[in-house]
């Protein structure tokens, strides 16, 4: 934790040099407490935004299973069997648990006006995973889409605009890859056990992946179905490997998929 906090404490120190101070709100995004009140300013604002509590509140997550994300060590059900055979992608990065703070911070950024803390988050999660993001050696990141009719409705896609700072900090292009192809009932409107027959075949390639390594992203898993089913998609348009990076993960809702 304390390296990421330095991390993010030079980025900054190099965008003040630079002077572009004024890109950082004079207030928490996520507690609105005054950031120009604290004792070391610029410190302080180096935090995408955020105060230093809420910066540490959100990287409090433990160790997880690198395959599918599940809390804790020793994840048996990974363990038996290859990874990718399981989950359909290689491997997952999250920055926590969908509880708490995180949680707050996931509903607020997903309000139009939430693009600032979106980004902030965004930040911290690749700050977070940053070696192992690298080591992947992805060409390019791809949102989990929202039907157009959905989209038109919220006026915005949390996973998209996560995607979009995501793919800007590893230096790789967007690449909106997937579109839904049904608008399907919100997966967190049905049983657990209903989730993955609702999104099975709801996705379609809008343009060629053969051959690519692609790193999916979306802002909250709760049984990993959408996921599964988007990454299935990718891997059947030829994706030489699928990874995922999500915000927060509904740790309860953990569940064996079909
Ligand atoms: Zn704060
Ligand atoms: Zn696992």
């Amino acid at each position: 934790m304390i390296a990421i906090v330095e991390r993010l404490r030079r980025t900054a120190a190099q965008w003040s040099r630079a002077g572009v101070d004024l890109l950082f709100p004079p207030a928490c995004l996520l507690c609105h407490a005054d950031l120009a009140a604290g004792p070391s300013t610029t410190d302080v604002r180096a935090m995408c935004g955020l105060c230093v509590a809420c910066v540490r509140d959100l990287l409090t997550d433990g160790p997880r299973c690198p395959a599918c994300g599940e809390a804790g060590t020793g994840c048996r059900r990974c363990r038996a069997a290859n990874s990718s055979a399981v989950n359909e992608w290689q491997e997952i990065v999250l920055l926590g648990s969908y509880g708490d703070r995180l949680r707050d911070a996931v509903l607020a950024a997903k309000h139009p006006a939430g693009d600032a803390l979106t980004g902030s988050l965004a930040e911290l999660l690749v700050e977070r995973h940053r070696s192992r993001l690298e080591s992947w050696d992805i060409d390019g990141v791809v949102p989990v889409p929202m039907h157009w009719l959905r989209r038109s409705s919220s006026g915005t896609s949390a996973a998209e605009r996560i995607a979009e700072r995501v793919a800007r900090l590893l230096s790789v292009p967007l690449i909106s890859a997937l579109r839904r192809e049904r608008a399907t009932p919100k997966q967190n409107t049905l049983p657990v056990a209903d989730r993955w027959g609702n999104v099975r075949g709801a996705f379609g390639r809008r343009c060629d992946v053969v051959g690519r390594r692609l790193l999916l992203v979306d802002d909250v898993v709760t049984t990993g179905a959408t996921l599964k089913a988007c990454s299935r998609e990718l891997a059947d348009g030829g994706a030489a490997a699928v990874f995922v990076a999500a915000i927060a993960k509904a740790d309860r809702l953990t569940e064996a998929l079909p």
